[in-house]
């Protein structure tokens, strides 16, 4: 498939600038070592001019051009950063195809479909059921009351803002009436939630609700024995909490909900 063949392009590239660092780090050591020998050679084998000899004045040049370069790059806010415009760019081509997909027949009753958002270099990611009636009509995820509720513990407990996490769905068009998305909708769309993990590679994958865990977690255990805990994969951690519109209808479990915000922090706190 065409995107497949766009991913490793990047990564083939991101693969050449690691080994363009590499060397560059590799000639940073080269000076560091030699002046480390020419300290301890205090028995006069080699005067200090000598010593600056040793290094050619090529090398010199190339080192402080990579000094500069290293010291520019980290100076940079994260979206000009490589990094961060290749993921920015892979996710975008998702979402242009999430865009026009018909593989399901939820595409019959769309205003908009909804591809995920936020920072495409995160180390969090929330994935949700699918869109309701706000983020249809809008084309972004949770943007409605459960959106308010997800953004306000973002924002409260984990001290980021909306705009530091990506937010996605297992499903991208509104089922309808707001049902349950069915095992066949399930099935055709949750492709397009794989791929933004893969291109995002989260440290955590915050599942809201039960077909976000079931997909993410390949398990078909109620949600009320998932939830609360953290599941290691081979890619990442999934952490299972309940969805913020279960929450809005039991406002019972807001206390529980919030509980589970802080084991994210925790886990956040630790990377
Ligand atoms: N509920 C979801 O599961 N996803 C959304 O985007 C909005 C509400």
């Amino acid at each position: 498939m065409s995107h497949e063949k766009k991913i490793s392009d990047v990564f083939s590239d991101l693969e050449d600038f690691f080994n363009f660092i590499d060397e560059c780090i590799g000639d940073v050591c080269f000076v560091v070592e030699e002046k480390k020998d020419n300290d301890q050679s205090n028995s006069g084998k080699l005067t200090n001019s000598e010593q600056k000899k040793s290094i050619s004045s090529e090398k010199k040049q190339q080192v402080s051009i990579f000094e500069t370069i290293i010291r520019e790059c980290s100076k940079l806010p994260e979206p000009y950063t490589a990094i961060y415009q290749e993921k920015s760019k892979i996710i975008k081509e998702i979402a242009e195809r999430i865009k026009y997909c018909k593989d399901c027949e939820l595409y019959k009753g769309r205003t908009n479909a909804v591809p995920g958002d936020g920072n495409p270099n995160t180390y969090v990611v929330f994935v949700g059921e699918a869109p309701g009636y706000d983020e249809d009509k809008r084309g972004k995820p949770f943007v409605g009351k459960s959106g308010k509720l997800l953004n306000k513990l973002i924002e409260d407990i984990l001290g980021l803002k909306r705009e530091d996490v990506f937010i996605t769905n297992v499903v991208r068009c509104r089922p309808p009436q707001n049902r349950t998305p069915d095992k066949k909708e399930i099935e055709a769309c949750s492709h397009y939630l794989f791929e933004e993990l893969d291109v995002i590679r989260p440290k955590l994958v915050v599942a809201l609700g039960a077909p976000a865990a079931k997909v993410l977690l390949d398990k078909d255990e109620k949600i009320s024995e998932l939830r609360g805990n953290f599941y290691t994969r081979s890619d990442f951690t999934v952490f299972v909490t309940f969805h913020p519109a279960f929450v809005i209808r039991n406002p019972a479990y807001m206390e529980v909900l919030q509980e589970d915000f802080k084991k994210i922090k925790e886990f956040l706190q630790a990377i």
